[in-house]
């Protein structure tokens, strides 16, 4: 029987789980506030994943890098996969909330979409990073 020590990062409170693990079972969660806590080490133990937020370039826009996210968690073991498949993507301004920039990033099935909206630039000024 082995101990297991995991943050709950679905809320701000950062609940110390501690969870009991018999032959790849988890036999006992303690430390959680709500159920939540619960859920999170289950799926932390058994198949972890997380929301990717990046940037990308973008030409034409009023800023030089539009903030990006997965639509969805991804398994932990994709996230540096989904960062290199979006090094390098340029987009065009303007762009809006929501707008997808990219489907099925690295084969996870899940897309990218832009967390804002960017607007063009009224100078129409190159604005790609040094
Ligand atoms: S266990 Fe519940 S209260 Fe604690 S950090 Fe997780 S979601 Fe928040």
């Amino acid at each position: 029987m082995i101990k297991k020590n995991l943050t709950c990062i679905s809320c701000p409170m950062s609940c110390q789980l501690e969870l009991t693990i018999d032959n790849g079972e988890i036999l006992q969660i303690t430390g959680n506030g709500c159920k939540n806590g619960e859920t999170y080490a289950r799926q932390e133990f058994t198949n972890p994943q997380r929301v990717v937020t990046t940037t990308v370039a973008c030409h034409s826009g009023l800023w030089p890098r539009l903030p990006v996210k997965t639509v969805a968690a991804v398994p932990k073991d994709k996230v540096a996969h989904v960062v290199r498949a979006l090094h390098g993507v340029e987009v065009e301004a303007p762009v809006q909330l929501g707008q997808v920039i990219m489907e099925n990033v690295a084969k996870t099935g899940v897309a990218v979409i832009a967390t804002r909206s960017l607007p063009q630039t009224r100078l129409n000024n190159s604005c790609e990073n040094p």
